[in-house]
């Protein structure tokens, strides 16, 4: 069996990761998971640092495998997943969640169902525990597809869900992110065109965006699903959204192409619309899931924005591409082996 690696590299050179007869199987579920793609350099990892975020991944990885293992729907499988990596203050959703510029934590989910195409999302919720549960909420209790601000927290506390304290959210480290991020704008500020084109200000090099969490599901009625959680980008300004619960950016399932999530700079994955990008190179050009990922993320980076996203199509095929120096990534491969990765 190869290693997710090896899937990678295959979609890279254009080879077809499974034999038809492999493909054929129905009884076969995936996992795949991702705790935010960005500037993870080796060299600054601790190795308890890199073992704590290691057994997280493994820890959610196992939440939902049990649930795929047991006969679950995929949709379940990535919202307990999800819910895990939001529980953990380790990643960029829910407790955990970055700044923004004003000093509190909005958050971002999506969910959909790769089989009817349902999709919910929440944005900018400051209450809610765990935001993909509402994104869930808003799908099934609701005739909409997207809730923003104190509408969605008052739908997600009707639909019973677990209501917290703002302070809930905060940990130091984040709270301390956003000073030196305060700190790097200012100095931004003070040159011309900050916020239409940061990258040219050398703000690619500070990393705003960091621990975002998503979970691609396959289960095994062969039905996918794709989730995504986050609480967006370092000092982020005034109701700012970004891609993760925009459905097509961040987010999107369809059970005839593939589920995908999506981390990185969130502007451009909306602006290039990444996550329904990928599933129409898989459905009008016939592209395999590595393939279309692969050229997806390379548009992103041709426009000077960075990150990576998880995809799985309904073979079980899989793909973890980005461009940037690392993704906390995890797979529970078609054989049950648990794969874990951080670095490029
Ligand atoms: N894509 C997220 C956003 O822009 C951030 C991330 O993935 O880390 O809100």
């Amino acid at each position: 069996m190869k290693g997710w690696f090896g899937y990678l590299l295959m979609g890279i050179l254009g080879i077809s990761a499974f034999t038809p007869a492999v493909a054929q199987q129905r009884s076969s579920y995936v996992l795949v998971i991702h705790g935010g793609a960005g500037t993870i350099l080796q060299k600054n990892m601790t190795p308890e640092k890199e073992a704590a975020y290691k057994a997280s991944l493994k820890h959610a990885l196992e939440t939902g495998y049990g649930v795929l293992k047991g006969g679950g729907s995929s949709l379940d499988a990535v919202e307990a997943t999800v819910r895990v990596l939001e529980d953990d203050s380790l990643f960029n959703a829910g407790k955990g969640a970055v700044f923004t510029h004003d000093g509190r934590n909005e958050l971002d989910a999506a969910i959909m169902n790769g089989k009817t195409k349902a999709a919910g999302a929440v944005a900018g919720v400051t209450t809610v525990r765990n935001p993909v549960s509402a994104a869930r909420a808003v799908m099934e209790k609701s005739e909409h597809v997207m809730m923003v601000g104190p509408g969605a927290e008052k739908f997600a506390k009707e639909a019973g869900l677990e209501i917290v304290d703002p302070a809930y959210f905060r940990t130091e480290s984040r709270w301390r992110d956003l000073q030196r991020a305060l700190r790097e704008d200012s100095i931004a500020a003070a040159k011309s065109n900050a916020y239409t084109n940061p990258g040219k200000l050398g703000i690619k090099n500070i990393d705003y965006k960091f621990g975002t969490v998503g979970a691609v599901a396959l289960d095994k009625q062969g039905n996918l699903a794709a989730a995504t959680s986050t609480g967006g980008m370092t000092n982020k300004k005034y109701g700012r959204i970004g891609d993760s619960p925009i459905i097509g950016a961040g987010t999107y399932a369809n059970n005839q192409t593939a589920a995908i999530s999506c981390t990185g700079w969130g502007e451009y994955y909306i602006r290039n619309v990444v996550a329904y990008d990928l599933s129409a190179l898989m459905e009008y050009k016939g592209l395999t899931v590595q393939q279309a990922g692969n050229t997806v993320i390379k548009k992103v980076g041709d426009m000077g924005g960075d990150g990576g996203l998880i995809a799985l199509d309904k073979q079980g095929n899989m793909t973890m591409s980005f461009n940037t120096e690392g993704m906390y990534r995890g797979a529970v491969t078609k054989d049950g082996k648990i794969e874990i990765a951080i670095y490029k």
